[in-house]
């Protein structure tokens, strides 16, 4: 483990790192989450600048439920956008949450395995005013999902064929 955190491609510069955390924070405002009252905003930056935001979207037939980071790939994909080079997760909790195994799989359809995944605890901007640390986790997509399948592995001779 402690190889990989050295050989972490980190291409965020302070300032795209915070405005991404503000805007994963942002973007809970736009959660839907009367069951589980366990809001969630997720903030994707792509390689060309933009920022995308999602919130988790519940339904009455739970199964139906959209995770915020699914939101926030899903919504920027369908519109063309599919290069990314830093997510951020948060929610209303005070110490940083991680995407649960079925976004990791999503994001994996997109990104790279050293893509910065930051994981925000709810009270960052409260921490940053008090002069402390900020709270965050900084972890990879490869580091959440080590061993992955990913498209590439489609692309692979098959056996007798
Ligand atoms: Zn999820």
């Amino acid at each position: 483990m402690k190889e990989k955190k050295a050989t972490r491609a980190w291409t965020l510069s302070v300032e795209d790192r915070d405005k991404l955390i503000r805007a994963a924070i942002e973007a809970k405002e736009g959660s839907y989450s009367p069951y589980s009252k366990f809001r969630v905003g997720a903030a994707l930056l792509s390689t060309d600048g933009h920022v995308i935001k999602g919130a988790n979207i519940e339904n009455a037939s739970y199964g139906g439920t959209i995770c915020a980071e699914r939101t926030a790939i899903v919504k920027a994909a369908s519109d063309g956008i599919r290069s990314f080079v830093a997510l951020a997760v948060t929610s209303d909790v005070p110490s940083p949450i991680s995407p649960c195994g079925i976004c990791r799989q999503v994001i994996r359809e997109f990104c790279q395995l050293t893509m910065p995944v930051l994981l925000v605890p709810a009270d960052y901007s409260k921490r940053l005013l008090g002069g402390k640390e900020d709270g965050v986790k900084e972890t990879t997509l490869e580091e959440l999902l080590p061993d992955s399948f990913g498209p590439e592995h489609l692309e692979l001779d098959r056996e007798g064929k």
